[in-house]
């Protein structure tokens, strides 16, 4: 049992001051596995505070004191490696392989990449006439989804960190660990007091007081859009600056001279990969009208290659994050076969002997309309939809045709198209083919995926002001 009933204020563990605890359950046992404390307004003051005494010393500090501190911690994070990943394996259900692969490796890149972004940084450029300084924004607050309990907590606190800017941290109360094991990691390495502040809370509490806090400069939130029009509104009331990455409906847009095969086992690795929990996932699968029937072949060939099943088994697609999800999942299967989605592999209801656990079955809807529910609404769970195109000109229009503008991928062989296509998509990244992940590329969305770019040199931006300086 993991009970931390604490939060961590000013460089120390302290009581919480109100007495409500939450349980976090284990998503592949559907056993509670330890407890977290929900803080209090009281709480969040006091870490508001810590941080803000702790501002004129941390955002004065050098750039090579902070590109220290950021080594340190990617080493201590290092040296953390098995907890983290069996950790997220307890809170999130994800299979130790994505863990080890992808979580751990998500949070190790950014703390590592932002001490190297921060070492090529100028905070102080001279330009005709005047000279540009960038200092710290000043209190930052964090507050970060579930479905990454170490990417999005790490990429905003390593930007932070290597802007100068103290920040308090409040994580998804689903997975709440995760975060507990970098606490210590900043404990360990020595983060000075009050720069690294963790209330560990409820949304409706300690998130609005967060965006609501007259004392917090920048909000930086990753999660639902329903949450971060409340954000917005809320930080409106002090004029304060906020970041959201929120999420997408991206579309994989397949070429006619695609290998088959590997453009489908892309496309099922999409929903399959965190059991599709993932903002920027491909879940619109975009074919020529005359690939259809090869395509579904590849499909059900390839979906074998992707178990579903207990996360320390061996399996590829573990459980969903939650109860709740998983009956948000259920309802928009159910409400793509009402619409008229034919449904080629998986359905409603638990896979053949997993009982127990939040598990889904990974499922595929062919003959989708883009008009659809399922087409234009984010499912967040192991659900595909295939659409067919007649032309590029189409493929185009309906990869646009969303609110969404996260991401976007294709997959093909012609130079020429692949190029016209990834410049088409109107969303924060497009990926063509395989191409390597970049930690130092900006990430990030157009439309309702968001408002600013997170990782590498973008994401030290977002917590800077820029100070002109006429005559220096
Ligand atoms: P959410 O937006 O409610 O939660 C994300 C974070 O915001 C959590 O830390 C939560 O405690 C906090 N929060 C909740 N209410 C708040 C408020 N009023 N003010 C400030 N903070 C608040 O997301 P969820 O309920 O966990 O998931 C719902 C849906 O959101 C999912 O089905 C999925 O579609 C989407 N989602 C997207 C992402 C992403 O990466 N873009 C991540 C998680 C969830």
């Amino acid at each position: 049992m993991r009970n931390y009933e604490k939060h961590y204020i000013n460089g120390e563990w302290v009581e919480s001051t109100g007495s409500e605890t939450e349980e976090v359950i284990n998503p592949a046992t559907e056993e509670v596995i330890g407890t977290i404390s929900l803080g209090t307004k009281e709480d969040l003051d006091k870490a508001v505070q810590a941080a803000r005494d702790a501002f004129p010393s941390f955002s004065q500090t050098t750039k090579e004191e902070r590109v220290e501190m950021l080594e340190k911690i990617a080493a201590e994070y290092e040296n953390r490696k098995q907890d983290i990943i069996e950790t997220i394996t307890d809170e999130l259900g994800s299979p130790l392989e994505v863990s080890e692969n992808v979580h751990f490796m998500m949070g190790y890149n950014h703390f590592s990449q932002a001490a190297e972004s921060l070492r090529k940084f100028s905070f102080v450029e001279e330009h005709d006439g005047h000279t540009r300084m960038k200092e710290s924004i000043g209190v930052s607050g964090l507050i970060t989804p579930w479905n990454f309990p170490t990417n999005q907590t790490s990429t905003k606190i390593a930007s932070a960190f290597a802007a100068g800017s103290p920040v308090i941290l409040k994580p998804a109360e689903q997975t709440p660990f995760a975060a507990i094991i970098l606490t210590e990691i900043f404990d360990k390495v020595g983060v000075p007091k009050g720069v690294f502040n963790l209330v560990n809370g409820t949304g409706d509490v300690i998130g609005d007081g967060i965006s609501s806090h007259p004392d917090i400069d920048f909000v930086s939130f990753t999660g639902s859009g329903a949450t971060g029009e409340k954000i917005m509104k809320n930080a409106s009331e002090t004029i304060k600056k906020v970041a959201l990455e929120l999420g997408g409906k991206s579309p994989l847009v397949v070429l006619e001279d695609a290998d088959v095969e590997e453009a489908a086992k892309a496309a099922v690795n999409h929903i399959a990969t965190n059991s599709g929990q993932v903002c920027s996932a491909a879940t619109r699968t975009l074919i020529p009208s005359s690939m259809k029937e090869e395509f579904e072949e590849a499909v059900q060939r390839v979906l074998p290659e992707f178990p579903v099943g207990d996360p320390r088994e061996g399996n590829i697609v573990g459980p969903l994050v939650s109860e709740k999800q998983w009956n948000t999942v259920q309802s928009y299967i159910e409400k793509g076969e009402e619409e008229g989605a034919r449904l080629l592999v998986g359905g409603t209801g638990k896979p053949e002997g997993l009982e127990k656990g939040y598990y889904v079955k990974p499922t595929v809807f062919m003959d989708v309309d883009n008009g659809m529910t399922i087409a234009q609404e984010e499912i967040f769970g192991p659900v595909m939809c295939v659409l067919t195109y007649d032309s590029i000109e189409e493929a185009i229009e309906i990869s646009n045709d969303t609110v969404y503008g996260l991401a976007g991928y294709v997959y093909g062989k012609d130079q020429e198209e692949l190029r016209r296509v990834a410049s088409s998509i109107r969303a924060g990244r497009v990926k063509i083919n395989d191409a390597e992940a970049d930690f130092a590329a900006p990430f990030g969305g157009y439309k309702q995926s968001g408002i600013g770019r997170e990782w590498g040199d973008f994401g030290i931006e977002e917590y800077l002001e820029v100070k002109t300086v006429l005559g220096y």
